[in-house]
């Protein structure tokens, strides 16, 4: 890893929370993944699942676990909160067009009113 990309990795807001570097009231917590609360939440219930290892977005995913361990962890959530009885939606926002704006992959798992489709 480069020294620019290790300055990266160490500021980024993500990986700070997944390391428990800064303190939130962690949904689901284990050494691989972790599920957070929206800060902005675009729903009654709005959390985001993101693995703890810096992956920058959808598009730099090598290993194909990592769609078992963020779908999985967020389909469990669902389930466990009693979203699977009405619906829930997951959005994965990736790169520029795709809307992502935070560079460290996390699954959106939106849940509670109707979305619409087709997306804004
Ligand atoms: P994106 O636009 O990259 O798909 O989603 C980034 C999401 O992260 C946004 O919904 C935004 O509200 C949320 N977010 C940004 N910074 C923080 C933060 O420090 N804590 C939490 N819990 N959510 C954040
Ligand atoms: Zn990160």
């Amino acid at each position: 890893m480069s020294t620019d990309m290790a300055s990266t990795v160490s500021e980024c807001i993500f990986c700070r929370i997944a390391k428990g570097e800064i303190p939130v009231d962690f949904v689901y917590r284990d050494e691989s993944v972790v599920v957070i609360r929206d800060a902005a939440p675009q729903a009654p219930v709005h959390l985001l699942v993101l693995p703890v290892r810096h992956i920058v977005s959808a598009a730099e995913v090598s290993d194909p676990n990592i769609w078992t361990l963020i779908m999985g962890r967020a389909v469990e959530t669902a389930r466990g909160m009693g979203l699977d009885e009405r619906g829930f939606r997951m959005v994965i926002n990736t790169g520029e067009q795709g809307g992502q704006t935070v560079p460290h992959l996390h699954l959106h798992l939106l849940s509670g009113r109707n979305f619409s489709w087709p997306p804004g």
